[in-house]
């Protein structure tokens, strides 16, 4: 079996555990989990902050009004969705979609974790501050830090994490959105420098894998939207 099957395999078997996953409360309230979609072979992967209604009812990341300005900005770079893995901090729609609260980002984080472990990207573009918050392990906005690459170690692998603004913000300020597509157009570049970083190990067992990161280190305050 190839190597790029073998990853989809072990992405799918892992996609179908977390199905059931009853870690924290928001399992009540889904319809189903929403794990991930796209390539599991690729360079690229984004990560959002959680799925809304409609990615709660179809079961897909990114298909309402924020995922159509998604791949509007992925077009505008050459790239569509099969080029890319997307995935969120959270699997579990929050109810109202409000914010997803520190214990549910520390019951969920796990998911994510394993999720890049198995993919291996060699960029990942956090959208919006939890992710960026999460992944980068410091407490720094995406204000700050939009637009500015970054290497960080995410297990075995050394990556380029790469903070944007969620495309969510974006939709009705014009300013915001103009920041968004010059940073999405520095993305082919920068796939171009991942690749070369230190190759990566390959994935490990999931009873074998290290704690990639732990959101409860950064304060409640730090894990906020501005
Ligand atoms: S949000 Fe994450 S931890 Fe909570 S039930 Fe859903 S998959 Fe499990």
């Amino acid at each position: 079996m190839s190597g790029e099957v073998e990853r989809a395999n072990a992405l799918q078997t892992y996609a179908d555990e977390t199905a059931s996953c009853m870690r924290c409360a928001l399992a009540e309230g889904r319809t189903q989990v929403v794990f991930g979609a796209g390539n599991p072979n690729a360079d690229l992967m984004f990560v959002g902050e959680a799925p809304g209604f409609h990615e709660d009812q179809q079961g897909i990341p990114f298909i309402g009004q924020a995922g159509k300005l998604l791949d509007k900005l992925l077009a505008e770079i050459g790239l569509e969705r099969s080029d890319i893995y997307i995935a969120n901090v959270l699997k579990c729609r929050p109810p109202q979609n409000r914010d997803p609260l520190l214990e549910e980002i520390a019951s969920c984080e796990s998911h994510l974790f394993r999720q890049i472990e198995l993919i291996q990207p060699k960029l990942v573009a956090t959208l919006g501050n939890f992710a960026t918050k999460l992944l980068s392990g410091k407490p720094l906005g995406i204000t700050r830090v939009h637009g500015q690459e970054q290497e960080v170690m995410l297990g075995p692998s050394r990556v380029l994490l790469y903070p944007l603004y969620h495309p969510a913000a974006a939709l009705y300020t014009p300013s915001m959105l103009k920041v968004l597509s010059e940073d999405f157009a520095r993305i082919p570049a920068l796939i171009g420098r991942a690749d070369a970083l230190t190759p990566v190990a390959p994935p490990v067992a999931a009873e074998q894998a290290p704690v990639l990161a732990a959101v409860t280190e950064l304060e409640p305050v730090q894990l906020g939207l501005f």
